[in-house]
């Protein structure tokens, strides 16, 4: 056996074959191809919900095969944000892969994904400059070079993301067309708590007051939609819905915002598809949402 081919051969994970080098997960792909095999990559960050079960769900209808990627990307946290104490569960995670279907999990080292540091970088101006780009710099800069890695990395048929990072998916879409990566990219509807509360890893977060207080985002947002797709004005639905928001408790409003659907400008009317999206705080945990026009 040659030294890449021993690198080639799964680590048996408990309960899913787990590979932890790009080298063995190009191997693994690779065969997949080789029997006929179609390919959908779910990248996350774990601390699995019914949010990301739902990506894998749709993956396992979009391709034959499912490889779930989980690596906590530090390039996209800010100096103060929550890397050392994002939630981490691979146990947990593996388990709800497995009880989904999925055949691989791609979990590499940061040493694996950024050997030699981080240097070249994916910048996708403009729609990664506002909104969350503009209260969060360098976050869709982060994303982006992590997202294009991983689809150069494995080369799938679809990839699968939420709509709940409205954001994030349509950057992901024009990176992924600008740079010619032969995938397609899905997106999938957000799940949510019975309340209307997307789901999120940083729920997690939340005291009890704070998660009594959260579902006045969706809320608020869909109001705001609605009135909006009656024909109200955007800017002062986005004001009547800051306003909302502050007196329902919300510590700090990053935005509220009528946007086109596609390129995030503002909407300019309805000949174009719009989306209400909305950041904001809750103690020190900040929320993020979006709903179509209605
Ligand atoms: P994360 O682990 O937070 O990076 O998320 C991984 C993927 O799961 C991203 O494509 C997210 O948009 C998606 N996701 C997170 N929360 C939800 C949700 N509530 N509904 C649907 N997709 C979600």
């Amino acid at each position: 056996m040659t030294p890449s081919e021993r690198s080639a051969a799964p680590v048996p994970g408990p309960g899913i074959d787990t590979v932890r080098t790009v080298d063995d997960l190009r191997a693994r792909v690779g065969a997949w191809r080789r029997a006929g095999e179609t390919v959908g990559l779910v990248p996350t960050m774990g601390a699995l919900h019914e949010g990301h079960v739902s990506l894998i769900r749709r993956s396992r209808t979009l391709a034959t095969r499912t490889c779930v990627t989980l690596f906590v990307n530090p390039t996209q946290f800010g100096p103060n944000e929550d890397f050392d104490v994002y939630p981490r569960d691979e146990a947990g995670d593996i388990a709800k892969m497995v009880a989904e279907g999925a055949h691989l999990l791609f979990a590499p080292s940061r040493t694996e994904m950024y050997p030699d540091g981080e240097v070249t970088r994916v910048l996708v101006p403009g729609l990664g400059d506002v909104l969350e780009g503009e209260f969060r710099p360098g976050f869709f800069t982060g994303v982006a070079t992590v997202v294009a890695k991983l689809l150069i990395q494995a080369l799938p048929d679809v990839a699968v993301f939420g709509e709940k990072d409205y954001q994030q998916l349509q950057v992901i879409k024009r990176m992924t067309r600008d740079l010619s990566l032969p995938v397609r990219i899905h997106g999938e509807p957000t799940v949510r708590e019975p309340d209307g509360l997307a789901l999120s890893s940083r729920n997690a977060y939340l005291s009890a007051e704070e998660r009594r207080i959260a579902p006045a985002l969706h809320r608020t947002i869909g109001t705001v939609a609605t009135h909006v797709g009656e024909g109200a004005n955007p800017s002062q639905q986005s004001r009547w819905g800051i306003d909302i928001l502050d007196r329902c408790g919300f510590a700090k409003i990053d935005y509220l915002e009528v946007r086109d659907a596609e390129t995030l400008a503002p909407w300019p009317g309805p000949t174009r598809p719009g989306r209400v999206l909305a950041a904001a705080w809750l103690g020190r945990t900040r929320l993020i949402d979006n709903v179509p026009l209605g």
